[in-house]
């Protein structure tokens, strides 16, 4: 099978790498050649543009930012036209339904497949080959992909969660719920402490309680180990996976105003400390607005 890889950062740049590992021969292109050194190590091909390497492959990855990226990429760059039919498009970034069905007209005009698999795990996750995956798109196309998805992924947490598009919709619902759970918890932990309780006893008190989730047990430990924000996943990333939620809300005609309000928080947090900022900052805000 000929893999083509689009997007080696983050979370690309260690999934094709597992994918090298495994034997597979990878194609890759990115914006910057820099990014596929690692790559380039292990037998990877380079691809001058995007569309050079889309016409050789059976099955193209894109680990793109987010739609905007992924349109520009698979229309613009002439990908969309240059892919041979019976090939698939396997989009992993976190994306939206909508641009993949700007995509898709063209696709299904010229016979390729498509599936939308984005991912939870962040990027220990994509190194480990750990990723959870959330897979919308036709059964037996999932089927074709499933070997390229073990490799990147946890085989027992590769979900089919529907058609088209709910891969994406699964993903950022994931996303925002977490983003939910860490500002309300960063919330709380801040009120707790200011109020005078010792913060691993409130945390410890709070995992044992109903309130418990899997920020308060795991995710804050990198904070409070390590002061690491998790920069590998940063503030622009998640306030484009805010937005997109938020857009989607409107598109469905469901009031958020807690996911509105974590929008804002967080858009908060990516003026303050920046777009590179890890996803965790906005507990810092919390902390610095309490003066602790
Ligand atoms: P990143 O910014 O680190 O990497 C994106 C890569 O795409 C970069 O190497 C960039 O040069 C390349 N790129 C951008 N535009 C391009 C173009 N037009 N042509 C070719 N290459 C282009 O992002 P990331 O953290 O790897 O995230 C990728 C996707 O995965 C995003 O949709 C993100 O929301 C999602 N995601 C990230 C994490 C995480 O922890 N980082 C976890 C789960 C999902």
């Amino acid at each position: 099978m000929n893999v083509g890889f689009i997007g080696l950062g983050h979370m690309g740049g260690p999934m094709s790498l597992n994918l090298l590992r495994a034997g597979i021969a990878v194609t890759v292109h990115d914006l910057h050649r820099d990014a596929a050194e690692q790559q380039l190590a292990l037998g990877a091909t380079w691809a001058d543009s995007p569309a050079r390497l889309a016409a050789q492959v059976d099955v193209l990855v894109t680990m793109l930012p987010g739609p905007r990226q992924v349109e520009a990429v698979l229309l613009a760059t002439g990908v969309a036209e240059a892919l041979p039919a019976g090939s698939v498009w396997l989009d992993m970034s976190t994306s939206t339904p909508e641009a993949a069905r700007n995509v898709g007209v063209v696709l299904e005009r010229r016979g390729v497949h498509r599936l939308d698999a984005p991912v939870s795990g962040m990027a220990k996750g994509a190194t480990d080959g750990t990723l959870q995956i959330f897979v919308g798109g036709e059964a037996a196309v999932l089927q074709r992909c499933r070997p390229l998805l073990e490799v990147m992924g946890d085989p027992e947490r590769i979900f089919h969660v529907g058609g088209h598009g709910a891969g994406y919709t699964v993903k950022l619902m994931v996303n925002l719920l977490w983003f939910c759970h860490l500002v309300a918890s960063a919330e709380v932990l801040t009120m707790g402490v200011k109020a005078g309780v010792d913060l691993e006893v409130l945390r410890q008190s709070l995992i044992a309680s109903p309130a418990q989730s899997n920020f308060l047990e795991n995710d804050v430990l990198g904070i409070l180990e390590r002061g690491d924000y998790d920069e590998s996943f940063a503030m622009v990333l998640a306030c484009k996976d805010l937005g997109l939620a938020v857009d989607l809300s409107r598109d469905v005609g469901v009031p958020v105003e807690l996911s509105a309000l974590v929008e804002q928080i967080y858009r908060r947090g990516k003026a303050k400390y920046g777009d590179l900022a890890g996803e965790m900052i906005p507990v810092r805000l919390y902390e610095d607005l309490a003066g602790l």
